[in-house]
């Protein structure tokens, strides 16, 4: 009896300090602000997250501003514990090719825990814009030249990239006004201070369905299933050929998190991902939840590396760049 104990203490002795994590509430940094796309999935991830985790409290912190780059260089920043994540998306991939100075490296800096989602993006108005179509909105906004404001979250964000697409492909310049994330730009585009953003539809389905603002085509090859997007058209039908924008979030922690938690948040990530709740909610708004290898950390590492390539070039050929 003796004997066993002191095996049962050994072996307990034995065990690494982090063996009990989670035993603390932990925070997902999201880039952005509040009641914006990228929050809505996180708060709806965290939810689900939190389950698998022993039903620790996983809370959300906005750090918006620089096209998501002051949250990601927030979450690098903070203690490799476990306790502090982020949660990014496409931007992740764009910002190394936009700033000339970014306060992070891009792979080098964080643990790789898994891809999230992909989401398609939509193309709206301010409801008194005097257009109630694709083809109507583009006569507009030719009639409008030099007048014309685009909203966006800032170099390097979802929305700044696919406004940069419409005006290349529609071959007119727009004037860009950025705000730390979309949510601020929505209340200003429901107002009537900015024309135009392309924004995800996890902020703009709620949007469109309470007549809030106009919706003119979805950004994807495909047509979107969800009952509010179901009607638009896709750019490509409209006219703009080849036009196809969706873009992912994924979580990362910052570098040297330990394995042993990395793979904890790997295993309760999958189960997120396959939460009802979350499912519903995201289907609902027309994203699509990873059901793949890029659930693993390395294969969610290896698409970023692809995005990076994929990204860079495209913003180089542009000739874009941000201080
Ligand atoms: N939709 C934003 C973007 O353009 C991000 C956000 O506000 O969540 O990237």
């Amino acid at each position: 009896m003796k004997r066993l104990l002191t095996i049962a203490i050994a072996a307990l002795a034995a065990l690494p300090a982090f063996a009990e994590y989670p035993d603390k509430s932990i925070t997902i940094v999201v880039p952005f602000a509040a009641g914006g796309p990228t929050d809505k999935v996180a708060r709806d991830f965290a939810e689900a997250l939190r389950k698998p985790l022993g039903n620790v409290a996983v809370v959300v912190d906005n750090a918006g501003g620089a096209g998501g780059t002051i949250g990601a260089a927030k979450a690098a920043r903070a203690p490799n514990d476990g306790y502090t994540l982020l949660l990014h998306h496409v931007s992740m991939a764009t910002s190394p090719a936009l700033y000339r100075k970014l306060p992070y490296k891009t792979l080098d800096d964080f643990e790789y825990l898994g891809l999230i989602n992909e989401v398609p993006m939509t193309i709206i108005s301010k409801k008194t814009l005097p257009a109630n179509n694709f083809a109507e909105l583009r006569k507009w906004l030719e009639d409008n030249r030099g007048k014309i404001n685009i909203a966006n979250a800032g170099v390097g964000s979802a929305s700044h990239l696919c406004g940069l697409m419409l005006q290349n492909a529609l071959k007119i310049e727009m004037q860009t006004i950025s705000y730390r994330g979309t949510a601020p730009a929505m209340t200003e585009l429901i107002s009537g201070q900015v024309d135009v953003m392309c924004d995800q539809t996890t902020n703009t389905t709620a949007q469109i369905e309470g007549k809030m603002v106009k919706a003119y085509a979805v950004t994807t090859q495909q047509r979107l299933k969800t009952p509010v997007l179901a009607a638009l058209p896709t750019l490509d039908e409209s006219g703009l050929k080849g036009f196809n924008v969706s873009i992912w979030h994924g979580l990362f922690a910052p570098k040297g998190t330990p394995k042993a938690i990395t793979d904890k948040i790997n295993a309760a990530l999958k189960v997120a991902l396959k939460d009802p709740a979350f499912v519903k909610s995201q289907e609902g708004l027309g994203a699509v939840i990873i059901n793949d290898a890029r659930m693993n950390g390395p294969e969610h590492k290896k698409f970023v590396e692809a995005e990076l390539e994929k990204w860079g070039s495209v913003i180089k050929t542009a000739g874009q760049y941000a201080d």
